[in-house]
């Protein structure tokens, strides 16, 4: 009870107490002192007004206090009216809904923004029960284990999927309180939720972003890492096999560069439906990045049928993919591995997919391999090798040969080619096709074309200084090294250093170095032009070259790959082939020269044919410079 009210009330008693006595003890008190009557009659009258007077005062001051006291009683329920008022304005503009019922779980009421999240009216759920807006998606427990928690705890927070009124299915995150009254009974709960299903939303593409790929919308390579762990553990537990297919578009780079990276892009896409449609669904088909896509099979657990899958892919593409009115040409090579027997788990299963790959691009390009021991054998070599390629270039084991080329005409050896070797210590000699790929890999390369480089110039300095006839040495140059800028300054300082005369150089880039990234390849052999030394196309006939591409290089000739001699002059085939080489190099006011001439029947075709030069076992091997056999 408040202060003022019980002052007003101890003064009430006081007073009563003081009448009481003031009507019981007055008059024989006054009797007793005063015998005179008129004495005692003015006395009594003095002591009416002393009565009089105190009982006024007391009677203010009470009325003071109780006034006080009903003065502030006034202002608490103001404030509690306007702290109410708040509160609601709050409970109906909250973004959040919120939900009232009573101890029975009758629903009692509920905001504005309850009607607009559930899309029901107040006069529809007043008086309902909240599992009116059950989805389904729960069992009982779950809502058991919220009841438990509300009893144990007063309160309960976490995710729940609801239905609204027209039927769809939501997400909501959900605070449920319960109320007691004064004297601790449970009198309400107060539910309040907000609709999570735009975050989820989000969160669903946020993990969509990061299991796809952008450009084709295929699974990328950590959705498909998952689904091929997933795909093994299920094929183990069945005693099934699945296949892994590893696929690279070839001379992608070249589209890139000479159509843009758009087209690239429109093309990777187009690729990638091709592929979807053509494998149909129960297959995992994704992009890895760049041109690598990637296909998870447990329909071909066998070799037979995951090459012959292999070979529909690879025919399949070789349709044309038409964009922007081009017709583009693609091929494309690919690595198969299989579980269980190549590899047990889908990282080591993928790795190997990898080198079968890697065996399908050095052989020639649209075209599958698989995996085998025999090409694990070789990735460890290869990495040996690279160690041991170091130490070679430290030691001076390589060696430089020379090959002769033949003027076809008249049989006069005019020139030769630089080939190198490798003098191993145990192995013997190393021909370069085992160790100029792993030295390209790791970079080895350009050490070891700038020695090869500096040799043969040196070698043909000393054959000018003994009066040898040779118009040129010709030297091999990796693609690898077109792409250091300063490619030209190391051969211009060789020039410098031995004092070979630029004309009597000439460097073999091969075809597909120039079609791989035409645009650097361009530059570059401009500059080295401007050197004054010799260009010429190594292995023509087996890239991918455009003819107008081609036509802008500034190279002066064409060596016809062995592969196209090989068959002259019976093969049909070869012989339409070389037939063109020809022509066009002539076209083109470029010399012609066939390589890998072993028989004089060849030689004689090639003649027949207006092919200028020849070179080939028929006329010499590559022997050291000091076993070359002079005109
Ligand atoms: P390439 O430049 O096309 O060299 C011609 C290859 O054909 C040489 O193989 C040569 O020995 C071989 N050859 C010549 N005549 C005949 C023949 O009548 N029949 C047959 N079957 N083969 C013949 P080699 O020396 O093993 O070189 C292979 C490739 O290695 C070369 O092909 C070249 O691309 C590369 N290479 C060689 N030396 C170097 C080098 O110093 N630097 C770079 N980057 N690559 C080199
Ligand atoms: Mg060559
Ligand atoms: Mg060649």
């Amino acid at each position: 009870m408040s202060d003022p009210f019980r002052d007003a009330l101890r003064m009430a008693a006081l007073y009563l107490v003081l009448s009481v006595l003031w009507l019981a003890l007055s008059d024989q008190l006054l009797s007793s002192l005063f015998d005179n009557p008129q004495q005692l009659a003015r006395w009594q009258l003095i002591s009416a007004y002393a009565w009089v007077l105190c009982s006024a005062l007391l009677i203010f001051s009470s009325r003071a206090r109780l006034l006080n006291f009903i003065g502030v009683g006034a202002r608490l329920r103001r404030e509690d009216r306007e702290r109410l008022r708040m509160a609601a304005a709050v409970f109906d503009s909250t973004l959040e809904g919120v939900l009232v019922t009573d101890s029975e779980g009758l629903i009692v009421h509920v905001n504005r923004a309850f009607m607009r999240i559930t899309g029901y009216d107040k006069e529809e759920v007043i008086g309902q029960r909240p599992n009116k807006f059950k989805s389904g998606r729960h069992d009982a427990a779950f809502y058991q284990e919220i009841f438990a928690t509300l009893a144990q705890k007063g309160e309960w927070s976490g995710e729940i999927w609801n239905r609204r009124k027209s039927g769809e299915v939501y997400p909501q995150w959900q605070t449920i309180c319960s109320i007691h009254d004064d004297c601790g009974k449970l009198s309400h709960y107060v539910a309040v939720f907000s609709d999570i299903s735009a975050i989820k939303h989000t969160e669903r593409e946020l993990i969509y972003l990061a299991h796809h790929d952008p450009l084709t919308d295929l699974p990328n390579r950590l959705l498909f890492n998952d689904r091929a762990e997933q795909a093994l553990a299920t094929a183990q537990s069945n005693k099934r096999g699945c296949a892994l297919l590893l696929l690279d578009l070839d001379h992608f780079q070249s589209i890139n560069d000479g159509l843009g990276h758009n087209v690239g892009d429109q093309l990777l896409k187009v690729v990638g439906e091709r592929l979807k449609a053509l494998l149909g669904s129960g297959v995992t088909l994704a992009r890895l990045g760049g041109d690598e896509f990637a296909v998870l099979t447990e329909q071909c657990p066998q070799v037979g049928p995951a090459a012959a899958l292999a070979q529909n892919i690879i025919d399949a593409m070789k349709e044309p993919f038409i964009l922007d009115n081009q017709r583009l040409f693609v091929s494309v090579s690919i690595g198969i591995s299989l579980f269980p027997s190549d590899a047990l788990s889908a990282e080591q299963l993928l790795r190997n997919a990898d080198s079968a790959l890697f065996k399908a691009k050095a052989s020639g390009r649209a075209g599958y391999a698989l995996y085998t021991e025999e090409l694990t054998a070789h990735a460890q070599q290869r990495v040996e090798t690279t160690a041991e390629l170091r130490r070679a270039l430290e030691q001076e084991e390589l060696r430089v040969y020379f090959q002769p080329v033949h003027d076809l005409r008249n049989g006069a050896m005019i020139g030769v080619e630089a080939l190198v070797r490798w003098q191993h210590p145990e192995r013997g000699l190393v021909p370069p096709g085992e160790f100029i790929p792993i030295a390209e890999r790791s970079g080895l390369i350009a050490e070891i074309d700038n020695w090869v480089l500096r040799q043969a110039c040196s070698q043909m300095v000393q054959w000018q200084a003994e009066g040898r006839q040779l118009l040129y040495v010709a030297v091999n140059i990796s693609s690898r090294l077109f792409s250091q800028r300063d490619l030209y300054q190391q051969v211009a300082k060789v020039l410098h250093d031995t004092g070979l005369d630029p004309a009597l150089l000439e460097l073999e880039v091969t075809e597909s170095a120039v079609m791989d990234n035409p645009e650097v390849a361009l530059e570059q052999l401009h500059r080295l032009r401007e050197l004054g030394l010799r260009l010429a196309i190594d292995d023509f006939g087996t890239g991918y070259s455009s003819l107008l591409r081609l036509k802008r290089l500034p190279v002066q000739k064409l060596k016809i790959d062995q592969g196209f001699v090989a068959g002259l002059p019976h093969d049909e085939d070869d012989v339409a082939i070389v037939r063109v080489i020809i022509a066009l190099g002539k076209s083109m006011g470029l010399q012609v020269l066939a390589e890998g001439i072993e028989q004089v029947e060849q030689a004689q075709f090639l003649l027949e044919y207006e092919c200028e030069l020849g070179q080939g076992y028929w006329f010499g091997r590559p022997v050291p410079a000091q076993q070359l056999r002079w005109n």
